[in-house]
């Protein structure tokens, strides 16, 4: 009879992109959700002409590095935004989506048993995925400030990963805690894996550091990045990362064994089209930051608390005194006024008083609609 690992029976399926098959199934079904629940912003995108698809030669497996051309311009990118230089030959890989390049980075540091400190609330596939590399995460409650984090360390702690800003909070690391995590990850020999996939995303006015850039050698950092949301192009399965030679080699030889390369046509029309789309995507990030912010008044307008946070397009609001869980409130959402968010527990088990609102697709008077859902059922 068929058995499965007893492992992979035990870790649960990412619950965003569960409710997201939900939804697209009860759309399917001719249902009107408005959906606060996505992983994604939607933009306008008058892709610019590309003539790949008669290049015989994009049809086929690439440099298991990512294309050369690709590589330089993500090191550029890095190198002139946020002062990180990185050699596009060593220190670069191209993922088939960055939720693989996190994945191939825990694998190529972790050995069974080897701990990994995840604050909350997390991106939810952190912990399934050190666990699906033998290691152990280390939940890091959400109100425990960044300088307390030392005493979540024990002999076999490995690495510290977090995303900046964050999801779902929209938090962005100050400069000071940034600092704070280096010289803890030096003091400890630890690597501090940083996931930046929404550093457009960012408020004018304030400052977004890239954590790479307070340690030029990579002595201890990684860099993760993706074109899934700056770009706006999460289908397309793309992202990359950034780390010394000695990680990249590892993970070089994972992608080789996993998945040969990121999809070559799209790497291609990213190489070609690279500042072109983020100069279509830009102005749009900013609207839907904007918009992200203008929400958060509206709870605040609502009593209703969110955690602190000034990024991305995300808001991880309070039950307040509702006597419900996360996962109880935001399936009472859904079957009662039609609208989707994903349950704070998604994010940490500190989180289940919290569900994650997102904007990023849906038009400001149907946010405002589940906004005020929100709060009748909250009341
Ligand atoms: N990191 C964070 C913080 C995310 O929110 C997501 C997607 O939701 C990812 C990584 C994965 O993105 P992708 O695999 O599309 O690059």
């Amino acid at each position: 009879p068929l058995r499965t690992s007893l492992l992979m029976e035990d870790i649960g399926q990412a619950l965003s992109v569960q409710y997201n098959n939900l939804v697209y199934d009860m759309k399917a079904a001719g249902r009107d959700i408005i959906t606060l629940s996505l992983g994604e912003a939607f933009f306008d995108l008058p892709l610019p002409a590309f003539d790949g698809l008669t290049t015989p030669g994009l049809h086929h497996y690439s440099h298991s590095r990512g294309l050369p051309e690709l590589r330089r311009l993500l090191a550029k990118y890095y190198e002139t935004r946020f002062a990180l230089p990185v050699d596009p030959d060593a220190e670069v890989i191209v993922t088939a989506g960055s939720k693989a390049a996190i994945h191939m980075a825990l694998m190529a540091v972790l050995d069974p048993g080897d701990q990994v400190i995840v604050p909350e609330p997390y991106w939810l596939s952190y912990p399934a995925q050190i666990r699906m590399c033998r290691g152990e995460p280390v939940m890091v409650p959400h109100d425990v400030p960044v300088f307390d984090f030392e005493r979540f360390i024990t002999a076999r702690t490995r690495a510290v990963i977090i995303n900046n800003p964050n999801n779902p909070s929209g938090h962005i690391y100050t400069r000071a805690e940034l600092v704070y995590l280096h010289e803890l990850a030096d003091r400890h020999g630890l690597l501090l894996i940083v996931d930046e996939a929404y550093n457009e995303f960012v408020p004018p006015g304030t400052e977004f550091l890239a954590a790479g850039a307070l340690d030029p050698d990579k002595e201890h950092t990684v860099t993760v990045n993706s074109m899934s949301k700056n770009y706006g192009v999460s289908g397309w399965r793309i992202g990359y990362l950034i780390a010394n030679q000695r990680l990249t080699d590892q993970v070089l030889k994972i992608n080789q064994h996993l998945v040969t390369c990121a999809p070559t046509i799209l790497a291609a029309y990213l190489a070609e089209r690279f500042d072109d789309l983020l100069d279509i995507t830009r102005p749009q990030i900013q609207h839907t930051v904007q918009l992200r912010n203008r929400v958060g008044t509206w709870f605040t307008d609502h009593g209703i608390d969110t955690l602190p946070g000034t990024s991305t397009f995300y808001l991880f609001a309070s039950l307040g005194g509702s006597s419900l869980d996360s996962t109880e409130f935001a399936g009472r959402l859904l079957k009662e006024s039609a609208i989707s968010v994903v349950p704070g527990i998604g994010y940490g088990d500190s989180c289940d008083r919290y569900i994650r609102v997102s904007v990023g697709s849906e038009s400001e008077d149907r946010i405002a609609r589940g906004v005020a859902a929100i709060r009748d059922l909250v009341e």
